[in-house]
């Protein structure tokens, strides 16, 4: 499915359809230039996404001989189809952080480490063993590419115009947004979402996600915004209410955390997740899929390492499992 959102510059939304996924689809923009058009942004390696992808750069007469393609991070849903454009020797373009990221995934260190952490937050073997089927991983993009490394600042033409890249570390490392000043559009990516909240999640490469993402949220604050264009769901017009909306979510948790504590001290991490509240669609926490009983674990993490960096919550070591308590 295919929406022109802007006339000039040309700027289309491909619906890539994510099945099985709650996040339901993800949102591939496309610019077209007089020369080079730009992609940003390709859905999982899977053949349900490649099609979708491919059907719609057909409809929209891309040529990727003139098309260069940007990543807004590293997650699979945005990065698993690289392979499509580098086979046709399309530039890449994403943050050197992320792109790192996808380099050391590739011998699965890095879900090694996540499996050994969530171990010692008390996630019991069977529900981490399931992961081996975490969609992240399964649909993951070959790492056979280069990149040129984006910076924050830097202003990128592509498509005929000035892109410029704003770093907004949080939802993952590398995570970059794009802005177009003089049309006031910005590409969210999954930095600002309207009907969802973004994932925040523990990571070995970053300290304290959610606090870098409250830096990353006011540091888009004051940007005059006409469209935002996010990585998922539907656009919106505007950004501030939604940031102080997110904000709030995460300061209500941040409190459940600590109200939590209080009734059960001690607690592992993963004892303290299903008392959280989340919108499962009514489904318990017994009856969450495993895929998000992980991202619920590492958000309730990145939440409970918040605290632990605020001196709110003490975190002690019981024979190689972690319990947190009040100090
Ligand atoms: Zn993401
Ligand atoms: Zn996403």
């Amino acid at each position: 499915m295919i929406h022109q959102l802007c006339q000039q510059p040309q700027i289309y939304q491909i619906h890539v359809d994510l099945p099985d996924n709650p996040l339901k689809y993800l949102n591939s923009y496309v610019i077209k230039g007089k020369t080079r058009n730009l992609v940003i942004d390709t859905g999982f390696n899977r053949p349900e996404c490649r099609q979708a992808l491919c059907s719609g750069l057909n409809e929209l007469d891309i040529d990727l001989q003139r098309t260069d393609l940007f990543i807004t991070h590293l997650h699979a849903d945005h990065s698993g189809l690289v392979g499509l454009f580098s086979a046709a020797g399309c530039p890449i373009y994403m943050h050197p952080d992320d792109y790192q990221y996808l380099c050391d995934s590739e011998d699965g260190s890095t879900w090694k480490f996540a499996e050994d952490n969530f171990m010692r937050e008390g996630m019991p073997e069977e529900d981490i063993k399931t992961q081996f089927s975490n969609q992240a991983r399964k649909f993951s993009p070959k790492i056979d590419f280069s990149v040129h490394a984006v910076h924050d600042g830097d202003v990128v033409r592509l498509a005929d115009c000035d892109f410029h890249v704003i770093h907004t570390p949080g939802h993952t490392k590398g995570l970059c947004c794009l802005y177009l000043p003089e049309e006031e559009i910005f590409f969210t990516s999954d930095h600002i979402l309207f009907d969802i909240t973004p994932n925040i999640q523990v990571w070995y490469n970053m300290k304290d996600s959610l606090a870098q993402y409250f830096r990353s949220l006011d540091k888009v604050y004051d940007l005059p915004v006409k469209l935002a264009l996010p990585g998922h769901r539907k656009e919106a017009h505007s950004i501030r209410e939604r940031i102080d909306d997110i904000k709030a979510h995460h300061h209500v948790r941040l409190q459940e955390v600590l109200d939590i504590v209080r009734k059960y001290p001690g607690s592992t991490a993963f004892a303290i997740a299903p008392h959280m509240t989340w919108s499962m669609r009514g489904k318990k926490w017994d009856e969450f899929p495993p895929t998000q009983k992980w991202f619920a674990l590492g958000e309730t993490l990145a939440h409970i390492e918040y605290l632990l960096h605020h001196g709110q919550l003490v975190r002690t070591d019981v024979q190689g499992i972690y319990h947190y308590s009040l100090p």
